[in-house]
């Protein structure tokens, strides 16, 4: 865990605002939202991202996806939402713990990625 400010939230000892949590994952709101519905779901076993996972972590990653409906409607997102997972350096990854963000709200999150110039 080190100092791995996700660990620390799955363990409460920073906090967040939690809103779904299970034996595999803890959903909490993003602290800087993008959207109005901006929730990131993290493993609860620290996993840095998708370039460390293997067989043994698909039930913790297939949960990750499948609760992401069930918390986007919940906080209104109940026309579609957009999940991303940024990956490593070129992803764009800022928090080395593995997360999805859950990114919605009543108006289209926008286009998928900017190009690059
Ligand atoms: P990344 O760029 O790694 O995909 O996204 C990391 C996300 O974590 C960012 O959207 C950032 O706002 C969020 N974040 C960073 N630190 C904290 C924190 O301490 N609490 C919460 N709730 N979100 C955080
Ligand atoms: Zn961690």
């Amino acid at each position: 865990m080190g100092d791995c400010i996700f660990c620390k939230i799955a363990v409460g000892e920073i906090p967040a605002k939690k809103c779904f949590e299970d034996d595999f994952v803890i959903a909490f709101h993003d602290i800087h939202p993008l959207r109005p519905t901006h929730v990131l779901v993290i493993p609860k076993r620290h996993i840095v991202s998708l370039t460390n996972v293997g067989l043994e972590d698909e039930p913790v990653l297939g949960r990750m996806l499948s609760i992401a409906q069930k918390i986007a409607v919940e906080h209104g997102s109940d026309d579609g939402f957009r999940c991303i997972i940024n990956t490593g350096r070129v992803g764009g990854q800022e928090v080395p713990h593995l997360h999805l963000h859950i990114l919605g709200g009543s108006e289209p999150v926008g286009p998928m990625v900017s190009k690059v110039k």
